[in-house]
């Protein structure tokens, strides 16, 4: 199965457990990562969880100065494929600086593909998002669902899956599977690498956490008054280990497929879980307050999405197996053995 694979923003809160996930498969990794959003420390800390096997190489994909570099180490590295986790990915920022988040994602992707043609390695595991399906279907929705993102992050995603669609159409050398993430949460069970957001937390979990830890006052609750079952947002959170594991599970499927082309795969647990459900179970693993307030709606917030997961069972074999608590427990663990996250 393919073994060699650079993984783009490996040392990132997805990228850092793919990358245990491959290495305690038995692969190599080769990490690209600027650390604009990420920390060095977190190379270190998969190399005391999974062994040695990640080399890095820092770099900026978007940055066409960096390009004939990135080329070279990527050629000299023998890849079987990528996992095309680099990017930016805050909602609200994207909004604020659209030409941005287009002159990064895009362009760094452009990068990859010259690498991996060069190397001769037409392989790519894209990490996309639930966002590309806005708010135009009724949960649990498959990958037939209808595609509407709803702000320019959402957009530079789904530019990405279909631009990758057309490359693989164009030439069958390419295989392409592009994975759209429901709500990653919690962390790899050793408490060492975990999510480390920059500044004030956007997404939940890492809020919720952050105050558990006593990092924050209060947790504003975005609406009570969707309808949903107790009036708060639904999403359908996924343990982050799970999600690494889909990463392997959809590199396998393209190395042992004949002409699997450009496919799409839902990678969630299948369940829909509210916001108050999801501060109970936080409380339950932490043991700690959680102390919240009703705020308005958040701009741009649907009332609930959830997956519908059954095509990757399918076709890669895979399915999500670990719990709410799970979620909670483990990233609990990396939270309070990691107040400041990757900071001393
Ligand atoms: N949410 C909240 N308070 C926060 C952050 C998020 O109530 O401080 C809610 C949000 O309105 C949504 C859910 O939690 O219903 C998940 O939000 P997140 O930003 O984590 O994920 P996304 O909305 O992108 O699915």
């Amino acid at each position: 199965m393919a073994r060699r694979i650079i993984v783009t923003g490996g040392a990132g809160y997805i990228g850092s457990h793919v990358c245990v996930e491959l290495l305690r498969a038995g692969g190599k990794a080769l990490v690209i990562d600027n650390f604009a959003n990420s920390s060095p420390k977190a190379l270190e800390r998969i190399r005391d969880i999974a062994g040695a096997g990640a080399e890095l190489l820092r770099a900026d994909l978007a940055d066409a100065n960096d390009a004939a570099r990135i080329i070279d180490a990527v050629k000299a590295f023998r890849p079987d494929g990528a996992v095309h986790l680099a990017g930016l990915k805050a909602v609200g920022e994207s909004v604020a600086e659209p030409v941005r988040y287009y002159s990064v994602n895009l362009p760094a992707t452009f990068t990859l593909i010259r690498a991996l043609e060069a190397a001769n390695a037409r392989m790519i595991v894209f990490s996309s998002s639930a966002t590309v399906y806005g708010d135009l279907n009724a949960s649990p929705v498959d990958e037939t669902g209808a595609v509407g993102p709803t702000n320019p992050y959402g957009r530079t995603k789904l530019f990405i899956e279909e631009m990758l669609n057309d490359l693989a159409r164009a030439d069958a050398r390419w295989k392409i599977c592009n994975l759209r993430y429901f709500n990653p949460v919690g962390a790899d069970p050793s408490g060492r690498i975990g999510e480390d957001p920059n500044g004030v937390p956007n997404n939940l979990f890492p809020f919720i956490a952050q105050v558990a830890v006593g990092r924050l006052p209060r947790l504003k609750i975005y609406g009570d008054d969707y309808p949903t079952r107790d009036g708060t947002g639904v999403r359908d959170y996924i343990h982050v280990c799970d999600l690494a594991a889909g990463h392997v599970a959809a590199l396998d499927y393209l190395a042992r497929e004949k002409a699997p082309g450009a496919q799409c795969f839902n990678l969630g647990a299948g369940k829909g879980i509210s916001v108050l459900e999801a501060i109970a179970a936080f409380k339950r693993a932490s043991n700690r307050d959680i102390p919240h307030e009703i705020a308005p709606r958040r701009a741009g917030d649907i009332a609930e999405i959830y997956a519908k997961p059954d095509r990757a069972q399918k076709l890669l074999g895979w399915r999500a197996t670990r719990t709410l608590d799970d979620m909670c427990a483990d990233h609990w663990r990396w939270q309070s053995e990691n107040p400041n996250g990757y900071q001393d």
